[in-house]
């Protein structure tokens, strides 16, 4: 299948992916006598730190969904095409992609990462990730379909199994995810289900480690606690334990 790109007389940069590495770099080669073509299997540029956000609710998923052809619009030298790549030859310089094979001059890989699951197999198996755009909207519809559930069942053990959360991995996306649960817990949920006894609702963190944010200062970390821990404090998560 052809890809459809114009010939140049300029030397071809293919970038994969147009997370934060590849649209900065696409962007910095708007002047460069180089055509650029951008390949990404989305169509539009996700912004991963406000992830936690629209998985509770906080955001539309709009918000953080920025189209790559908008944000390259004017860019002469920009090319882009949404595709699925399965491989590179690198001896023929081609990327094999779901649309067709693309030739390049030069390539950059810029695929983003894989989650961590640090070898936890029946973690990877049972847990829901939070690092794409799908990945948020459906750990949100998750938790009200359990909010649901939690309101029909007659077993007390059922509804609290149903109103538990627990957060593996007391990194940042851990803490700003269990804060935003407990935010969502006090303000939000009390007004969508006023027939749940929200105050059994529990979110646990679980961090391996000695402290949260592993790599981050003593400070730092001390804060987090508390600030998770304290309770009654606006946007507490009152129901976060740490273990350790
Ligand atoms: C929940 C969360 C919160 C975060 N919060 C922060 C924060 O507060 N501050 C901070 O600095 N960093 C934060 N990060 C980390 C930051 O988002 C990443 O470091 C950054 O997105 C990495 O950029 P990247 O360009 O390497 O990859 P990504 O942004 O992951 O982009 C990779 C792109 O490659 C595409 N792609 C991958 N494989 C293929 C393929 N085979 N074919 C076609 N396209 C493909 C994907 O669709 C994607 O668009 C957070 C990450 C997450 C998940």
């Amino acid at each position: 299948m052809d890809t459809n790109l114009p010939a140049s007389s300029h030397p071809r940069v293919v970038i994969i992916g147009c997370g934060f590495g590849g649209l900065r770099l696409a962007k910095a080669l708007r002047h460069a006598p180089v055509q650029v073509v951008v390949v990404d299997r989305n169509n539009y540029h996700n912004f991963q730190p406000l992830l936690y956000q629209v998985a509770t609710g906080a955001l539309e998923a709009d918000s953080i969904a920025y189209p790559i052809r908008k944000i390259f619009a004017g860019q002469k030298n920009f090319f882009y095409r949404m595709a699925d790549v399965h491989r590179v030859d690198s001896a023929t310089n081609t990327v094999v992609t779901s649309v067709g094979d693309i030739r390049y001059n030069y390539l950059v890989l810029a695929t983003g990462s894989l989650t961590n699951f640090f070898g936890l197999e029946s973690i990877e198996r049972n847990a829901m990730q939070i690092k794409s755009i799908p990945n948020a909207l459906n750990l949100r519809s998750f938790i009200f379909q359990n909010f649901e559930k939690a309101l029909l069942t007659e077993n007390p053990d059922e509804r609290q199994a149903l109103l538990n959360i627990v957060v593996v991995g007391g990194g940042p996306t851990g803490v700003e995810i269990s804060g935003s649960l407990a935010e969502m817990r006090k303000h939000v949920l009390p007004k969508d289900y006023p027939e749940l006894d929200l105050r059994t609702m529990q979110i646990f963190l679980v961090e391996a480690g000695p402290a949260l944010l592993g790599p981050m200062s003593p400070a730092s970390q001390a804060d987090a606690k508390r600030y998770l821990d304290e309770p009654g404090r606006e946007g507490a998560a009152q129901h976060v334990h740490q273990a350790l």
